[in-house]
């Protein structure tokens, strides 16, 4: 099928199923080219064919936009359309497809500041690689299933890690993940029912609001500040309402980079506790933090429901990661495992099982210093290159900046702009569950090169002047 005919095919069934609801405004026809990958006149193409259907409607100076009066159907294009397509969607917020954004990999000459991934230096690989062929002494062992628990051998070293963080965790408290962002989904699956509350932060991660949009979640947000979550507004949330989960990142919080004090952690707890509100841990960062605070799990192990993974510290590539619950919470998300993927790649456990026992503890310090001085590179830039007004974050390390642009800015428009001068980024609105973060944006400043991650800063300098300047 030709790749313009393959854009109008996709465009066309979400447009009908309604995931891409009428009115909704689709992408420049130059960015989504770039986002593909493909020549402009390939999306005016598929553009074109949709425009003739009646689905999409195109104005000069406003772009795009799928047509109104589709909702009640036209007969005439739905008549031959079978009823898989016409489903009714999932609703899934302002950008339904987040988690395949922040997984895809882009190939061309864009500087992208999208993906959380590991840098590329510190590599893991030489060690993982001894580990993984190590391992393959035991084939009838590593080319099996295994139990779905886990690895037994890997369930005890995350515990005794865990143990040295201070929390109360036996290796038969440790469910091996297939990503820590299954473990999410078993949680919001297993925890609460469509239409039950939840209480989220905001900003929060975006992965996180596709998974609870998806399974019907109403998401109450809660605001961040430097400190972390703001506790005082759960207090008075929980005053009139009872959530089924409050989902938080207490260290080094994505998108903001905050690490949440202390004092907020044990107020948390207390009140989680007194409310009997499970608390989800969400923890792929702790292992980054310069001067760590205790897990809320090491606080209260019989409210706190806590995920990690190695996506951050060694690679996302091995889709592993893990959670620790209260017994009765655990059989509930080892059953739902069971029913997902019965266990995870056992010769992938037992591969990060060695190189935990020989490599790892080196390569976390050596990729903290790395994030620090990437940190700082990436602040001298932005002093540099970017307006006064905008803010960023005063997070305490990390793979992201969380910037606040100027009133009069809005992130979207920066990054269409950005787009063409070759860098793109998250905008704002995704890692919100309500309304907000129309001034916002996150940049992820670990997948590029030192001096790409300069120059990109420096062509988002350009984009805020070309915006500023209309
Ligand atoms: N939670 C948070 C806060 C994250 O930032 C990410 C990855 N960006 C995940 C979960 C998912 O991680 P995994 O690769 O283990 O699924």
């Amino acid at each position: 099928m030709p790749i313009y005919q393959q854009i109008y095919e996709e465009l066309r069934e979400a447009i009908l199923a309604g995931t891409l609801p009428e009115t909704t405004r689709l992408p420049p026809e130059r960015a989504l080219a770039g986002r593909l990958g493909v020549n402009r006149s390939t999306v005016v193409h598929a553009y074109r064919e949709l425009v003739s259907d009646g689905l999409i409607e195109q104005r000069v100076g406003s772009g795009s936009r799928v047509s109104r009066s589709l909702q009640g159907g036209h007969p005439q294009r739905t008549a031959d359309v079978p009823w898989w397509v016409t489903l009714p969607p999932w609703r899934v917020g302002s950008f339904p497809q987040v988690l395949g954004e922040l997984a895809a990999t882009f190939h061309d000459e864009r500087i992208s500041f999208v993906q959380g991934v590991p840098p590329v230096e510190p590599s893991p690989l030489p060690e993982l690689a001894k580990s993984f062929e190590r391992v393959a002494g035991d084939p009838d062992y590593v080319l099996s299933y295994g139990d779905s628990e886990g690895h037994a051998p890997l369930r005890r070293a995350i515990a005794a890690r865990m143990q040295r963080r201070g929390c109360r965790v036996e290796a038969r408290e440790v469910l091996v993940l297939t990503g820590s962002t299954q473990g999410i989904t078993l949680v919001a699956q297993s925890l609460a029912e469509p239409g039950d509350e939840i209480i989220v932060e905001q900003p929060t991660y975006p992965g996180a609001l596709q998974i609870f949009q998806i399974a019907g979640l109403r998401a109450i947000p809660v605001a961040v500040d430097d400190e972390g979550l703001r506790v005082d507004h759960v207090e008075a949330i929980l005053r009139t309402r009872r959530p089924r989960f409050i989902y938080v990142m207490p260290s080094l919080h994505n998108p903001m980079g905050v690490t949440m004090n202390a004092d907020r952690r044990q107020r948390l707890v207390t009140l989680a506790r007194r409310a009997r509100v499970p608390l989800v841990e969400d923890d792929p960062y702790g292992e980054l933090v310069e001067s760590p605070h205790p897990p809320l799990v090491s606080l209260s192990p019989d409210y706190v429901v806590y995920l990690s993974t190695f996506s951050k510290t060694i690679a996302p590539s091995l889709r592993l990661g893990w959670v620790t619950a209260p017994r009765a919470i655990y059989e509930r998300l080892l059953l739902r495992k069971q029913s997902y993927d019965m266990a995870t790649s056992l010769y992938v456990q037992a591969g990060v099982c060695d190189y935990l026992s020989r490599a790892y503890d080196e390569h976390v310090v050596r990729l903290r210093r790395e994030l620090l001085v990437r940190r700082g590179l990436a602040r001298d830039a932005i002093e540099k290159h970017w307006p006064k007004t905008t803010r960023v974050a005063n997070g305490s390390g990390g793979f992201y900046l969380w910037a606040t642009a100027a009133r009069e800015v809005r992130a979207r428009a920066l990054l269409d702009t950005a787009e063409r001068l070759g860098a793109t980024f998250l905008f704002g609105e995704a890692f919100y569950a309500a309304s907000g973060g129309e001034r916002n944006f996150r940049l992820a400043i670990t997948p590029m090169t030192h001096d790409d991650m300069a120059e990109g800063i420096r062509r988002i300098g350009e984009a805020f002047a070309a915006v500023s300047s209309r």
